[in-house]
């Protein structure tokens, strides 16, 4: 008790500055675009830090994924300065300053430090606007944990640290500011937030931080399904999917945002699906490669997708209508809480009905599936279907050895599947189309 309490006072907030050389950080580590801006509102009168997931990562020794800048500067003031910048959002209003880096645009988000009072609420306590401005002080209290509270001064190269955030680094915890209960209230998006950067920095949520979140998970229903999908494909495109997968089961936060989890972690061949496939994601991103947000949502939805489909096999209906029906009853059930774009639910469509056609192993179908534009994705999750002995891992061979074979031997292997019987089955339409030329074909051949 005297312990705690001694803790609680020596863990007072209050200004600490330290120098980021101690901790091995340089300027010339940072993006340039985010020193520009922040030099050029200090120039013009402004405070301005680089902030938040940038500089814990860079004393964490990892590579910043964005870097954003708080200002005292309002976002008009800021929208004024860089003429190419606009301000966004209507909860919080920010700017976003582009830049042209490395081949590409690049945006700095620069935010205006919030001040502490009160922001309007609605009944469940969830803030719903928050443009109150105010110091770097309030601003440090209203950010999220202890280790997002730290603020970079490019030019003097000081960190400014408000709650303890680089002892909470060194201690290898998260740790929310104030009092956790009351900002799960404001904003239940930040018991995601508390699984994700866990499992992607490896730190321990601190006791008080984390005992509330399975009694409070259900207060993310009440996040619209747009915000919900962000929060999704950032836990998924975190580096370490497949442990905040976990994570998310492990507090309780499933439920609201991905109830199926429950069911693909319980059995081992789903289970061992899933991991493939976050793992795979994960090293993807580890390689600097592309990572499909069409693949990954395919993944997630195909065993329901497949046991709808088998049901309605199962009750009579045709192959492909009964995979197209089963891919729309899950699509309308995930929407209601994730709002899937649907560049990517296109996508993941695509995947799922190029499955059954790679079994089709006859006349020109072979080659016609190879030219579909979906080719390769369809193609690498029958390998992940293959791996984890969903599908005969045979077929998968076939496909691998097809693509790589030259005509003459692609026509052979199309005979010899024909031969042992592995054609697949035709779809219904053009079966019966064969089955009305086949009196001709007897003939000709004189039987
Ligand atoms: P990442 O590595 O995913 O970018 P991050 O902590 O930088 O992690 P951002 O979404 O980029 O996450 O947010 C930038 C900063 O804004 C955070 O570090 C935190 O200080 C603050 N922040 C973000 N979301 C919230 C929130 N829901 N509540 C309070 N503060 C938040
Ligand atoms: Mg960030």
């Amino acid at each position: 008790m005297i312990r705690k309490f001694i803790g609680k006072v020596l863990r007072r907030p209050g200004r600490r500055v330290v120098h980021a050389k101690h901790y091995g950080i340089r300027r010339d580590q940072l993006h340039s675009g985010a020193l520009k801006v922040c030099d050029r509102l200090q120039a013009a009168g402004y405070e301005a830090y680089i902030v938040g997931g940038a500089v814990r990562d860079l004393l964490l020794g990892k590579s910043p994924k964005d870097f954003d800048v708080a200002t005292s500067a309002t976002p008009e003031q800021v929208r004024h300065i860089f003429n190419r910048s606009r301000i966004i959002g209507r909860r919080f209003r920010i700017v976003h300053v582009p830049f042209y880096d490395r081949g590409g645009e690049e945006i700095i988000e620069v935010t205006t430090f919030r001040g502490s009072a009160e922001s309007p609420t609605d009944a469940s306590g969830r803030i719903i606007r928050d443009n109150v401005y105010g110091t770097i002080a309030e601003d440090a209290d209203r950010r999220d944990f202890t280790v997002n509270a730290l603020y970079y001064d490019p030019n003097t190269e000081e960190i400014i640290d408000f709650h303890h955030g680089i002892e909470d680094l060194e201690k290898q915890q998260l740790v929310m500011i104030g009092d956790p209960v009351k900002r799960y209230h404001e904003d239940p998006v930040r018991m995601l937030r508390a699984a994700r950067l866990s499992a992607k920095l490896g730190l321990a949520i601190a006791p008080d931080t984390r005992k509330p979140i399975r009694d409070h998970a259900a207060l993310l229903e009440n996040i619209p399904s747009a915000r919900l999908f962000d929060e999704m494909m950032k836990l998924l495109l975190s580096g370490k999917a497949w442990d905040c997968m976990q994570a998310l089961r492990a507090h309780g936060l499933h439920q609201p945002l991905f109830p199926l989890l429950d069911k693909l972690l319980s059995q081992p061949e789903t289970a061992k699906f899933l991991q493939k496939a976050l793992e795979n994601t994960d090293q993807r991103l580890a390689d600097d490669k592309p990572v499909s947000a069409g693949f990954l949502f395919a993944a997630l939805l195909w065993h329901e997708v497949e046991a709808l489909w088998q049901k309605r096999l199962a009750a009579g209906e045709s192959k492909i209508s009964a995979l197209i029906d089963a891919m729309n009853d899950v699509e309308s059930k995930v929407s209601k809480r994730l709002a899937v774009p649907n560049r990517y639910s296109a996508a993941m469509k695509e995947i799922w009905l190029l499955q059954p056609r790679f079994e089709q192993r006859v006349g020109l179908r072979p080659f016609r599936l190879l030219e579909q534009a979906r080719f390769r994705a369809a193609y690498d999750f029958l390998l992940l279907r293959a791996d984890c002995g969903l599908v005969e891992k045979s077929l998968a061979d076939w496909w691998t050895q097809f693509q790589v074979s030259d005509e003459t031997e692609r026509t052979a292997m199309i005979d010899l599947a024909a031969k042992n019987g592995q054609s697949g089955d035709a779809p219904a339409k053009r079966r019966k189309r064969s089955r009305q030329r086949k009196p001709a074909a007897l003939k000709q051949s004189g039987n």
